[in-house]
């Protein structure tokens, strides 16, 4: 019930309230949206972009202003290869608790990590742990950013092991216009996705960049 509610609401957000600056669902025919959260990270990001690679498959990174600055040719190389780019906040810090003037500092400080690592302007911006009111997404709104939610996740951050992982994308396999969150720095995601992506491929998904 919960997350009919949920699913209620930013169904309403997306199309009726702030429509161009929330995103948490595509229409079916633009296919399925992978967003990685929490990268760069230079132990797995490198590998995933690999696989992807391999896969003929675009995404969309969320990155980490901090991150960007510790490994600018890495986030360098997620532009490079095709993929979309967006903020994930500087330092991972909640936005439900910064001040509107203070949201407005920290997305345009990680914007500008991303752009001097990457040369990408990136108006994305994904919430870290997802967490949104009203006002904080009024905020990033009215600062200009389009707000990307998700309409499926795994729970890749809960990190217990590749065989939960594995079940959860079994028993919910992805449907078109979905957008999924996973994570870049976690290695169990890494796994289950050289398992999984060439399967979803397979039964017909087609993936795209946000
Ligand atoms: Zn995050």
């Amino acid at each position: 019930m919960r997350e009919l509610v949920r699913n209620f609401a930013k169904d309403l957000l997306q199309h009726a309230l702030i429509p161009r600056s929330f995103l948490w669902r595509m229409p079916r025919e633009a296919g399925v949206a992978l967003t990685f959260d929490d990268g760069p990270d230079p132990e797995f990001t490198p590998a995933l972009l690999d696989l992807l690679r391999e896969a003929r498959v675009r995404a969309t990174f969320f990155l980490i202003g901090r991150k960007v600055e510790a490994h600018p040719t890495l986030a360098a190389r997620i532009a490079a290869e095709g993929h979309s780019l967006g903020g994930h906040s500087f330092d991972h810090q909640v936005i439900t608790s910064m001040s509107r003037a203070a949201l407005g500092a920290d997305l345009q400080r990680c914007r500008a990590a991303i752009r001097a690592a990457t040369g990408v302007d990136t108006r994305l911006f994904r919430p870290p742990k997802g967490e949104v009111n009203l006002a904080s997404i009024h905020g990033v709104h009215s600062h200009g950013y389009r707000l990307v939610h998700w309409s499926l996740t795994y729970s890749d951050y809960r990190r217990d092991g590749l065989e939960a992982l594995l079940g959860r994308m079994a028993s919910r396999p992805p449907r078109p216009g979905e957008v999924i969150l996973l994570h870049d720095d976690n290695p169990y995601t890494l796994q289950a996705l050289s398992d999984v992506l060439p399967r979803w491929k397979d039964a017909g998904l087609e993936f795209a960049a946000l």
